[in-house]
């Protein structure tokens, strides 16, 4: 008599945003192409989004089954505000998951063998605990930033935070000389909505934390050769990354917005190492007057862009005529295939809000970078950027908090003649993909995962 045993089967739950369902899906790529079945679980709305984000006839996803939970928020305007998302995932959606996992436990041969939960959704990882199925959590984001919050006791201790997460003074934190530095000010918990919205996320970030440590696996999208020093510091810390997977297309899976193609085509008339490319993830938002100081900078800096003004902020004003005068050699797209693009030869440089993703994109191709940080670890990253690695350059704000015009075109343009931060950034990419290749730390711990998974 033959047994058959039942696939493996992973039920994967991202935090419902655009930078942690992106290289979670990437994951998930990999996986199914290993014969493990996934399940993928959206909030109705991302799920929605995705599936009409999808280039007819496109394939991408076909292997995954993409399922959808409700997040119990009405309108979309409430999920942008801060905290209420974090909220939302909390009250309504573990309920949503359980009843999932029971009926789709109901049959026997389709059994979920393993939760793969973003770290920061630690109640998917007791659920699974709860429910007797192994697990293993997901960090979207650097090694150095979870290192930052497994610090958290303490920092307490040491008297630099109090039990609710807010700084007693102002300093700067560095763990070692070689990991990237930040402000009391801007950490993550400290640099989102007013305080009420900050102790609900610091808390939250300790919860998940706590269900984070019991987990068998503790996942990274980083590597040895980005972050070996974190890595040290917290062995727990698995790194599989970078983590960048897009078909012969451009497509990546799980984008939000239908990504606009035809701006490859432009950047194929582009001369090589010419174009500055601007994009600032999926949540950064202007006010009209920097937006303005952008548009200014571009223009003036006489060089070819293409930009990413997604449709909610092309509402905001261009200075007059710009459209016009910039029309010849600048290009404006609401939503671009990311990846494809930090792969074009004809790009030069990536004025980045530096989200890890972008981060991430952007040194695996040897891209320097400008860094705009706007909120959570974005400010650590851009540290990693222009301290550590070397391999970019920061735009300082004013006393006023403005990004000028002048810094933006005078750090283009320093970044465009500095020879050696351009050769440190290629060598970097060299560095990174030793990790990825066949017989790199980040290739073998995949390895060991998807054994683990199958066994
Ligand atoms: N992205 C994209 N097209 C765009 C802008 C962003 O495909 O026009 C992708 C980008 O490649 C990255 C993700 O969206 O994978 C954004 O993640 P990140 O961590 O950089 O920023 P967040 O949106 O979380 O702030």
């Amino acid at each position: 008599m033959t047994i058959m045993m039942a696939r493996p089967h992973v039920m994967v739950v991202p935090y419902p945003a655009q930078g942690h369902v992106i290289p979670l899906m990437d994951l998930s790529l990999i996986l199914v192409k290993q014969g493990i079945k996934i399940t993928f679980v959206n909030t109705k709305e991302n799920h929605d989004r995705i599936k009409s984000a999808l280039p007819c006839g496109d394939g991408l996803l076909s292997q995954i089954y993409l399922v959808w939970i409700s997040d119990g928020l009405e309108s979309s305007e409430e999920r942008k505000k801060p905290g209420k998302s974090s909220g939302a995932v909390l009250k309504v959606m573990p309920e949503k998951v359980e009843e999932l996992i029971e009926c789709i436990n109901g049959s026997e041969s389709e059994k979920i063998t393993c939760v793969l939960a973003d770290q920061s959704i630690g109640w998917a990882l007791d659920l699974a605990e709860k429910k007797g199925i192994r697990r293993a959590a997901f960090c979207p984001a650097s090694a150095a930033q979870l290192v930052l919050g497994l610090s958290i006791p303490k920092f307490i201790h040491n008297g630099i935070i109090d039990k609710d997460g807010t700084p007693l003074e102002k300093k700067g934190i560095q763990l070692s000389p070689t990991m990237p530095s930040v402000s009391t000010e801007k950490l993550v918990w400290v640099c989102v909505g007013n305080k009420t919205i900050q102790r609900h996320i610091f808390q939250l970030m300790v919860k998940n934390i706590e269900s984070m440590k019991k987990t068998e696996w503790l996942l990274c999208n980083s590597s040895h050769e980005l972050e070996s020093e974190a890595i040290t510091m917290a062995p727990e810390i698995i790194p599989i990354g970078p983590l960048l997977s897009c078909d012969q297309f451009g497509h990546s899976a799980g984008n939000f917005w239908p990504q606009d193609l035809s701006c490859l085509k432009w950047l194929d008339q582009q001369s090589p190492n010419s174009v500055i490319y601007v994009a600032f993830g999926s949540f950064t938002k202007f006010s009209p007057p920097q937006f303005q100081e952008l548009c200014f900078a571009l223009e003036l800096s006489n060089r070819p862009f293409l930009w990413v003004v997604q449709p909610e902020e092309s509402k905001l004003a261009y200075p007059e005529g710009f459209v016009e005068r910039v029309v010849e050699r600048g290009r404006v797209v609401g939503w671009s295939p990311q990846k494809k693009i930090l792969i074009h030869p004809s790009v030069a440089c990536f004025i980045s809000h530096c989200g890890w993703n972008s981060t991430l994109e952007s040194v695996s191709n040897g891209i320097p970078v400008l860094c705009w940080p706007y909120f959570a670890d974005q400010f650590l990253n851009k540290s990693y950027v222009c301290d550590i690695w070397k391999v970019g350059l920061g735009l300082e704000p004013n006393e006023s908090g403005m990004i000028t015009q002048g810094e933006i075109q005078s750090k283009i343009h320093q970044i465009f003649i500095d020879e050696q931060l351009k050769s440190r950034a290629r060598d970097f990419k060299e560095k990174i993909h030793i990790g990825t290749g066949q017989g790199g730390l980040s290739n073998k711990n995949l390895d060991s995962f998807i054994s683990w998974i199958k066994s």
